[in-house]
């Protein structure tokens, strides 16, 4: 190649990566245009598994009697530090008494796949973000992801259902990877404005979020394949924010961007309202300054949020089960996705809960893998080699039939009833004598709901936080 060409070159892979690293942050492209989008639905309806893009709740719902569903998401590794933050934010109550759900975008690279199998196994999502944690994923980025998930966090095939892109960097072709590869749902698109503030819907009639990327004017029709728009909230200047909202301004501006934001869905259509989180920002580190002003900030948000008698905070695959048969809220906690079990059992086994109440979960029963960079704990064998993109679960280190073999869980098998040790399920398909324990507390729900109020910290932001905050952002771009 001659040096021009060279050049031309290297400046169009800057440009790539510089607008890769700019959708990682917290703005978004404004003026959608969703022209090209039709969709009739006289015909695309919840009982064909399609659903149009719309403003207003799915089957003629009244908004009034619609849940006002909240979600909040998690990306990238999970780690203990992480893993806690994560839990502290989700640490309220939904109107059935069950415990707030969220959902964690997993990328591979650090994280520990015994937290995976416990994030799921207290009733929240685990979903695909790539193992390398690359903009513009490889099919083979995408299902390597899902490939250790399952093998390491023990997570059924079938209930990774969802997708980020790093970046929430994708074209046309991530999503038909996703659709060929039986993932539910993408949840990278931005919802910025009136005009494309829209309900998840289906690609039966291609994509009306973020036209300006051309993504509306391609033939992309995945009939069933959802897409959840990530909704925005408007600084002081009306420019869009969406992840990490907590980094662009003081948590007293912070908290009024995102009553605004949540009261206009909430008194409007009741659009699901998210709030999209990197935990390592919330977390502390040794010898950094302390976060907890920005992290008071967002837990105020959501137990104000939650305070509303017809709020509920839950996971994007709860939204999915809601979406495909909506019902009123008065009845949504009754519905067998919302509900909060889990399973009593004899002793303890290796299944991501503290089945003896002894206060720890899977006491002395995980394996430590550790291959320099990638160490990570899990109820299964450990791999034999490090896990890559190309080989993401390498033959396994122990042999069937020798001492300290663990079992895969079987299809008909929940982690949760799974004892990997023994081989045995607790619950199987065709078990009758399954006990559980009922997990929802005791509610008391009485506020009317008319929004515009917030009690979030009013701590200021001192300049050395916002200093950390920008140094962190750097940190997580880069990462
Ligand atoms: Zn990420």
């Amino acid at each position: 190649m001659n040096l021009i060409t060279y050049f031309i070159t290297i400046f169009f892979i800057t440009f790539l990566f510089e607008l890769a690293q700019s959708q990682e942050g917290t703005t978004t492209q404004t003026s959608p245009s969703t022209s090209a989008y039709s969709c009739d639905p006289a015909t695309c309806k919840p009982s064909n598994n399609c659903q149009c893009a719309s403003a207003n709740p799915p089957n003629g719902l009244d908004p009034k009697d619609t849940p006002q569903f909240v979600v909040v998401t998690f990306d990238d590794s999970i780690q203990d530090g992480l893993y806690n933050t994560a839990q502290q934010m989700l640490n309220v109550t939904n109107p059935n008494g069950c415990k707030a759900k969220g959902t964690w975008y997993v990328s591979m690279q650090y994280t520990d796949f015994s937290l995976v199998q416990q994030w799921y196994a207290q009733g929240n999502e685990i979903a695909d973000h790539t193992f390398t944690h690359v903009g513009n994923p490889s099919a083979q980025e995408i299902s390597s992801a899902k490939a250790m998930l399952h093998e390491y966090g023990g997570i059924p095939l079938n209930k990774i259902q969802g997708f980020r892109a790093p970046f929430l960097n994708y074209t046309a072709e991530t999503f038909k990877q996703l659709s060929q590869q039986q993932f539910s749902y993408d949840s990278s698109s931005s919802a910025s404005s009136d005009s494309d503030n829209f309900w998840p819907y289906t690609l039966d009639n291609g994509m009306a979020n973020d036209c300006w990327t051309g993504v509306c004017d391609t033939n992309l029709k995945l009939p069933g394949f959802w897409e959840f728009p990530m909704y925005a909230v408007m600084n002081n200047a009306s420019v869009p924010q969406l992840m990490d909202v907590y980094l662009s301004g003081s948590p007293d501006d912070v908290a009024k961007w995102s009553m605004d934001a949540f009261n206009k869905h909430y008194n409007g259509g009741r659009q699901p309202f998210g709030i999209y989180v990197h935990p390592t920002h919330l977390s502390s580190y040794p010898g950094l300054p302390d976060p907890k002003p920005l992290m008071d900030g967002v837990v105020n948000l959501i137990k104000s949020l939650s305070e509303k008698k017809d709020v509920w905070v839950v996971s994007n695959q709860q939204i999915l089960q809601w979406m495909k048969n909506p019902v009123k809220a008065s009845e949504l906690g009754s519905q067998p996705y919302m509900k909060c079990q889990q399973p009593i059992l004899p002793s303890e086994i290796c299944n991501g809960l503290d089945d003896n109440n002894s206060g720890g979960i899977d006491d002395n029963l995980l394996n430590n893998c550790n291959f320099g960079t990638s160490n990570f704990k899990t109820c299964f064998n450990c791999p034999s080699g490090a896990p890559s993109v190309s080989s993401p679960t390498p033959g396994s280190s122990t042999q069937n039939g020798t001492a300290g073999y663990r079992y895969p869980v079987p299809e008909n098998c929940d982690p949760t009833w799974w004892d990997p040790v023994n081989q045995k399920c607790y619950c199987d398909a065709a078990a009758t004598n399954c006990q559980y324990k009922n997990m929802a507390a005791e509610t008391n729900k009485t506020s009317t709901g008319n929004g515009g109020s917030s009690d979030a910290s009013s701590i200021q932001l001192p300049v050395i936080q916002i200093a950390l905050s920008m140094t962190l952002v750097v940190l997580a771009a880069l990462y």
